[in-house]
């Protein structure tokens, strides 16, 4: 994390910036620059004064003239063809569409595939709390997976459709993960490693907090394996594609008979896994940096 505490060094720019965008005519503008930006007929993504004061409601011309300025040079730009959205200016408009400033969709609970890695139980339930998706034991009652809610992955879905989203939501930012990206922000992960002690299964854990906006992904280090190229081949033989078997069914295989992990270092973290998948036997070695390494892969027949 950066030296300077993000809590109390607000610049005063970024209060600007949220204010301006406190209005209905400055919102209306956003929308309709990205209207142009998306109209796959329109010529240039850019829009004169006339253009989007004709779209906007507004009084008069001075009263929209004053609305426009308070956007330029953080929402929009004013180019040589017209204002148009900035990074910045679509992202906002974005989150007012995905509902990001609505209230917490409410879901769940409702049964899920896959086993319990603490218990083992065949007894998931996916459930809604506190703006989040969890998944959850019914038998030993622990928390299996928990990810944000947005408003939009509810939005036109099945119930069902609404479980598998996430299961491809969760893979979406183990690819970030993977290349020491924050999904949220694009900054650059932590990643660090700790062991979760659990009743009959124990297994690492690896942490991954963005330093510049604190969003945290934490994964097993058994996902890690799973998608080495080695493994997911092995799988795809045994008849699974992984990146369609969402997080909680993975944990199925991962605290199977036949699938071993073992911790051989804590400072810094180092693991070797032992999986068979039918004829195929493979060990593998995770080290701190989550790099993955093939160690032996036999054919059993
Ligand atoms: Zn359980
Ligand atoms: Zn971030």
């Amino acid at each position: 994390m950066d030296s300077e505490d993000p809590a109390t060094d607000i610049d005063e720019s970024v209060i600007k910036s949220i204010e301006a965008l406190a209005n209905q005519q400055r919102l209306e503008i956003l929308v309709a620059l990205a209207e142009r930006k998306y109209d796959g007929k329109a010529e240039t993504s850019a829009m004169s004064f006339t253009q989007l004061y004709d779209v906007v409601s507004c009084q008069s011309t001075s009263q929209f003239s004053y609305h426009l300025k308070q956007l330029v040079d953080r929402f929009i730009i004013e180019t040589e063809d017209g204002y148009q959205l900035t990074y910045a200016g679509d992202k906002v408009r974005r989150a007012l569409f995905s509902g990001l400033y609505e209230p917490s969709h409410v879901f769940g609970p409702v049964a899920v595939e896959g086993a319990c890695p603490n218990c083992g139980a065949r007894a998931l339930n996916a459930d809604s709390a506190e703006g989040r998706f969890t998944v959850e034991c019914r038998k030993c009652v622990t928390p299996i997976v928990s990810d944000l809610f947005p408003q939009s992955i509810a939005q036109e879905r099945s119930t069902q459709e609404i479980v598998d989203s996430f299961g491809y939501g969760i893979w979406a930012k183990y690819l970030f993960v993977r290349g020491g990206v924050c999904p949220e922000c694009y900054g650059l992960l932590e990643t660090t490693i700790q062991q979760l002690e659990r009743e009959e299964h124990s297994m690492g854990v690896s942490i991954n907090e963005c330093r510049r906006c604190w969003f945290t992904v934490s994964l097993p280090i058994d996902v890690v394996v799973a998608f080495h190229p080695v493994v997911i081949e092995a799988f795809w033989q045994h008849g699974v594609s992984l990146l369609d078997t969402p997080l909680w069914e993975l944990f199925e295989y991962t605290t199977a008979e036949n699938w071993n992990t073992t911790v051989r270092a804590e400072e810094p973290f180092a693991a070797s896994v032992e999986i068979i998948l039918d004829d195929t036997e493979m060990r593998l070695a995770v080290d701190h940096q989550l790099s993955v390494t093939v160690l032996q892969k036999t054919e059993l027949r």
